[in-house]
């Protein structure tokens, strides 16, 4: 598998080169920069053969398979139909477009064209949730009543750019966290949100775009969600906790994009500690999505994850703009 790397982007840098070139058989062939300077100096940096600025050019090689598209939020739409006229496989990242229905547009033209298109949403590809999961779906903790998860984080320095001042870029926590964990929520309960009420505030970071949300969402069966998303929070620690009749998890320190953090399960026999894989997040991902070229499965997230997990953050920030409930609508797909 060749890859085309469409954004001279962090995440590509700091852990998605490492997670294709950690595959049998996969190399980053080309990359995709809106400055040749940029472009070569990180081709360079990097060991990629090629740097372009014309997307159109590296789409046009023929020896490349896939692409993996890390811009900024605002491009991902159009980049990605691009790839997929050209027959590419394509993993996007998070969240996949400015709308859902711009995403579900992605989905559809993908499933038209026949080629695997995925959403890097790498939460679930951690092992902690794998578990959590597992947890759940055995019935350790019976009847599931309420989820909380918390993930207020400090941004760090070299990211705090287009993330915290630039709306038409994609920035603001929602699309930028609150879509991770709608998406890690949707994996654990097997279930969509039917509606959000929401609150978001600019806390010392964000400038013109949310720094800060909470929401609590109404799940089928009458179970809630309250989550809990910031680029403010240096000290706050992130997880979550699922609570059900028979039993509690709470899990800390588990939304990263790191295989950490601790899982402890407790029930009437008392308090337990649950071990769980602690393999590369990324490196899972970008298997799964090889494994689902090659017939073999489905990837991590599908592109019908993206869409999803995009109009649930949607309505999450609808929410906390209007002051409504927001019923969720899910683009047809
Ligand atoms: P970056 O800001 O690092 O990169 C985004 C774009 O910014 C790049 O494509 C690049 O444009 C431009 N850029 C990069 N460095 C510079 C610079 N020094 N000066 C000017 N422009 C620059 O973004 P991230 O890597 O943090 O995020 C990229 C995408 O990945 C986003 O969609 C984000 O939501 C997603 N993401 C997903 C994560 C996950 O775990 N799934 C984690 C982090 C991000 P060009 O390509 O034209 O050179």
């Amino acid at each position: 598998m060749r890859w085309i790397l469409v954004g001279a982007s962090t995440i590509a840098a700091e852990y998605m080169i490492g997670a294709f070139r950690a595959q049998p058989g996969s190399e980053v062939r080309r990359v995709v920069s809106s400055s040749a300077e940029r472009g070569r100096e990180y081709a360079a940096k990097h060991a990629i053969p090629h740097a372009d600025t014309d997307l159109a050019t590296s789409l046009s090689d023929p020896d490349c398979d896939a692409v993996y598209i890390s811009t900024t939020n605002e491009k991902h739409r159009d980049e990605a139909l691009a790839a997929i006229a050209a027959g590419k496989h394509v993993l996007c990242e998070k969240p996949l477009a400015m709308t859902a229905e711009d995403a579900a547009g992605m989905v559809r033209a993908a499933r038209e064209a026949g080629v695997t298109f995925a959403t890097n949403h790498h939460l679930r590809c951690s092992g902690s949730h794998r578990t959590i999961r597992d947890l759940i779906v055995s019935g350790r903790i019976g009847k599931v009543l309420s989820l909380r998860i918390f993930h207020a984080v400090h941004l760090p320095p070299h990211l705090q750019g287009w993330r915290i001042d630039n709306a038409a870029a994609g920035g603001g926590v929602i699309p930028d966290i609150t879509v991770h964990d709608v998406d890690t929520v949707r994996f654990l309960l097997g279930t969509e949100p039917l509606s959000v009420v929401a609150g978001m505030s600019s806390s010392g970071m964000g400038r013109g775009v949310e720094d800060s949300a909470m929401s609590v969402w109404q799940m089928p069966g009458g179970v809630m969600v309250q989550s809990h998303e910031s680029f403010t929070h240096p000290f706050a620690g992130s997880g979550l906790e699922v609570h059900g009749t028979e039993g509690s998890i709470f899990a800390t320190g588990v939304m990263t994009q790191k295989p950490l953090g601790r899982i402890e399960l407790v029930t009437a026999s008392g308090r337990e500690e649950i071990p769980f894989p602690t393999g590369d997040l990324y490196t899972t991902g970008v298997a799964e999505f090889l494994a689902a070229i090659r017939g073999e499965g489905r990837p991590a997230a599908t592109g019908e994850d993206g869409v999803k997990s995009l109009a649930i953050a949607l309505a999450v920030r609808e929410a906390a703009a209007s002051g409504q409930r927001q019923t969720i609508h899910y683009p047809d797909l």
